[in-house]
């Protein structure tokens, strides 16, 4: 456990799964050959197999006594599914009005292969709602237990969970250790890599790329022990911010507020059924756990609050008006850390997972 923890909530009912977050997060880090693949972000629609395929059939995380759980590591073709290209160049030169674009080879799963699919049937009771997903910088966390290389560290600052190169020899334990498969093997540089939240950023106290360009505005970022940030309210004061799959046993330092709505259902001659709700309260537990009940009567209790008397403090938050509201990172405390452990103020605190020792030249851009 770190001495202090950084937060993540995400609003499950603002994200409408525009990608930008993934888009933000490709173009600042995963951008180095051999990351084509990753997706340190990921939005993907659910119900639906996710990415990597069926990831939470994947095993890893602990069970009740606190053992490690066997895992298993995703095919790259099958389970990831690798990045494919179409056929400009013969487009280009080809006459025929048969033409069509192709991919060169023969996809068969992607990330967002399963995009807006969902459950239910059309247009009777089909549902479905974006989950986006980034490390979870656990309070104990999978990856780290499963290296035996002791090549993964949690930040004592902030929790932030690295890999680090020098150690990383590219075994791959980590990945079947995790639960949520949010660590990725680069083949060019045989070492592993995963979502470094931002930190150096945040250590400049901006929020992670994928925080500060999120259109749906649906995430909050701060130290879970600061009592003004809204990280703290929503997760501490108002519990309406809860963990995935708590039950992997990983404690996961991303949390989500629960969708509290859905349409009603239609009965077979297109009428609505009075009373119905899409959204089956048992996914949401699967996901969310029992505390989902809680979350989601506080959350109605403050919407119909807010219609009523004009006033909830809650409702203030998740309308997410300012960004320096939503983004508490204390500049000053990373200058102090950097001061105790005698390094330059400001200068980024881990330079470990830039490139390690046993890193392949020109495995950079
Ligand atoms: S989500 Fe996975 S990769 Fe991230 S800290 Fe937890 S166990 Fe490790
Ligand atoms: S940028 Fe925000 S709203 Fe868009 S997909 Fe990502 S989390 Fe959802």
């Amino acid at each position: 456990m770190s001495k202090r923890q950084l937060a993540m909530v995400m609003d499950l009912n603002k994200c409408i799964g525009c990608q930008t977050c993934t888009v933000a997060c490709k173009t600042q880090w995963t951008n180095r050959n051999g990351r084509e693949y990753m997706y340190w972000n990921n939005v993907e629609t659910y119900p639906g197999a996710g990415y990597p395929k069926n990831w939470m059939e994947l095993g890893g995380g602990f069970d009740a006594a606190g053992d490690l759980q066997p895992g298993v590591i995703p095919n790259l073709e099958a389970d990831y599914g690798v990045p494919w290209d179409y056929n400009y160049e013969s487009l280009k030169t080809s006459n025929s009005d048969h033409n069509s674009f192709q991919p060169h080879m023969s996809p068969t799963w992607g990330p967002n292969w399963d995009e807006d699919e969902g459950a239910g049937a059309f247009p009777l009771d089909n549902y479905f709602f974006y989950l986006p997903r980034i490390c979870n910088h656990c309070t104990n966390p999978g990856c780290l237990s499963a290296c035996p290389r002791d090549a993964i560290f949690k930040r004592d600052e902030d929790g932030v969970v690295l890999v680090d190169l020098d150690r990383c020899q590219g075994y791959r334990y980590c990945i079947a250790g995790c639960p949520y498969k949010k660590i990725y093997f680069n083949p060019k540089i045989s070492k592993s890599e995963k979502c470094i939240l931002c930190f150096p950023r945040i250590e400049q106290g901006l929020p992670p790329a994928c925080a500060q360009q999120c259109v749906g505005r649906i995430r909050f970022v701060g130290f879970l022990d600061d009592l003004d940030s809204q990280v703290h309210k929503l997760v501490n004061v108002y519990k309406v911010a809860i963990p995935l799959r708590s039950d992997y046993g990983t404690q996961p330092n991303v949390y989500y507020v629960p969708p509290t709505e859905s349409p009603a259902k239609f009965d077979a001659q297109g009428r609505i059924i009075e009373g119905s709700t899409r959204l089956p309260i048992e996914e949401l537990e699967k996901l969310f756990g029992k505390e989902v009940h809680g979350a989601i009567k506080t959350l109605k209790d403050e919407m119909k609050k807010r219609k009523e008397t004009g006033a909830s403090e809650l409702m203030d938050i998740l309308i997410a008006y300012q960004h320096a509201d939503m983004f508490r990172l204390d500049n000053h405390y990373y200058q102090e850390v950097a001061k105790a452990q005698k390094r330059t103020p400001l200068a980024p605190a881990d330079t470990r997972y830039i490139a390690g020792k046993f890193t392949k030249a020109g495995g950079h851009h």
